[in-house]
């Protein structure tokens, strides 16, 4: 461990990584800690709340990328992260001064984990200062800022990625390779149903000005995702319906649960679900001519447990964020495609097609889609 710290302070420029990671491939997995002191993705997390600190621990077992900094406004977590990763002073920033990141050679990205409506403001800042950005789900709170961070990123010549950390899951990614195969002939349906019982009035999440939004933005935004890379396909529109049973709780432009519907070019349709006040739904259903996929749990931190026409999907389970970061490493360093994209237009998508849920759910009409 010592010595990767060691090696950790000495790299200094991502440059230097990138002749070396040619040996960078998906089947040096599966995730047992390996002694590998070759060069990784040095990322500062910024918001060291739960998602930062899962996504940290994750990164102890990754091979290829390292917390190597951080972003935060609380100094006391700043002090545990620094003594729990060894890092230093220097790699230390909070949200005034994280500008000065530019100057850093021992940062090649920065993780964006903060409430999404700040998403926005801190990725153009990373973008500014020349760092690759790795943005939490849901990117931004509309499509107009998802557009305005991705042509910053663009402009600064940095990568902007999205922290979907499904399209590295093993089994999501075999019902993917079934359904690109064929296995389960022409694609009818998908059912996605995402929710879970909230608990805190006070916290972020119900406050539209660091939600942007309610349930749709933190958890139907999986079944938005879902739904396209199980179809394998962008939806042409759009209806939904919102429920309210409380509107103390969730409050003018939060909303608590919405039911939306979406129609596909090949004819395929998706109902879904989204929620903030019923338990136990974390479901996938994909039908087609010849076959099924169901999933359940489908997106949470796993195992994912499904099965398929032809039986039980047996990929093992892999930390989701471990395997994500050593991914975004190879995307990052060495240009690597992954099988489903990670990337900013990726995420505005979804971010139009959020739009155009609340624009439904306003008129009560269908809404068309140009993604
Ligand atoms: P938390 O509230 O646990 O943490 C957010 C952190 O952001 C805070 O601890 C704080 O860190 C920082 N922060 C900066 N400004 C504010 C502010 N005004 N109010 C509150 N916090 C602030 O949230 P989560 O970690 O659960 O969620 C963060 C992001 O990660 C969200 O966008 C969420 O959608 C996403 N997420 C993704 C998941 C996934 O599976 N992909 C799972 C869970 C969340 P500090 O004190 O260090 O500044």
């Amino acid at each position: 461990m010592n010595s990767r710290r060691d090696f950790l302070q000495k790299i200094t420029a991502s440059a230097f990584a990138l002749p070396l990671l040619s040996s960078f491939k998906t089947e040096d997995h599966p995730y047992k800690p390996q002694p590998y002191e070759g060069p990784a993705l040095r990322v500062a997390i910024m918001g060291l709340g739960s998602y930062g600190t899962r996504v940290a621990e994750a990164m102890q077992t990754c091979k290829y990328a390292r917390v190597t900094g951080v972003i935060s406004g609380t100094p006391s977590k700043i002090k545990d992260w620094q003594s729990r990763y060894t890092i230093p002073d220097k790699n230390c920033y909070n949200y005034e001064n994280f500008d000065r990141i530019k100057s850093n050679p021992d940062i090649d990205a920065v993780y964006v984990i903060t409430p999404n409506a700040l998403h926005h403001d801190h990725v153009i800042r990373v973008a500014k200062a020349g760092k690759h950005v790795i943005c939490e789900k849901p990117m931004a709170v509309n499509a107009r800022e998802a557009q305005e961070m991705i042509d910053a990123c663009k402009q600064a010549n940095v990568k902007l990625l999205i922290g979907y950390r499904m399209h590295f899951e093993p089994k999501t990614l075999e019902v993917i390779r079934m359904r690109k195969n064929g296995e389960f002939g022409k694609i009818l349906f998908f059912q996605g149903l995402s929710g879970f019982r909230i608990g805190d009035p006070t916290q972020w999440r119900l406050n539209r000005q660091l939600a942007g939004g309610g349930a749709m933005m933190d958890i139907g935004i999986y079944s938005i995702n879902g739904s396209r890379y199980m179809v394998g396909e962008d939806p042409t529109w759009v209806t939904a319906q919102e429920i309210k049973t409380d509107p103390q709780k969730f409050k003018e432009g939060v909303d608590e649960t919405i039911q939306f519907q979406l129609g596909f070019p090949s004819g395929a349709v998706a109902s879904c679900l989204s929620t903030y006040s019923m338990s136990n739904l974390d479901r996938f259903f994909l039908d087609g001519e010849k076959g099924y996929a169901e999933m359940q749990p489908s997106t949470g931190y796993g195992p994912i447990k499904g099965r398929t026409h032809q039986g039980e999907l047996t990929q093992p389970h892999i930390t989701h964020q471990t395997i994500q970061m050593d991914e975004m490493a190879g995307i990052i360093l060495q240009g690597k495609q992954p099988v489903v994209p990670v990337d900013g237009e990726e995420g505005l998508k979804d971010m139009k097609i959020i739009d155009a849920i609340y624009q439904a759910v306003q008129s009560g009409r269908k809404v068309d889609l140009k993604l």
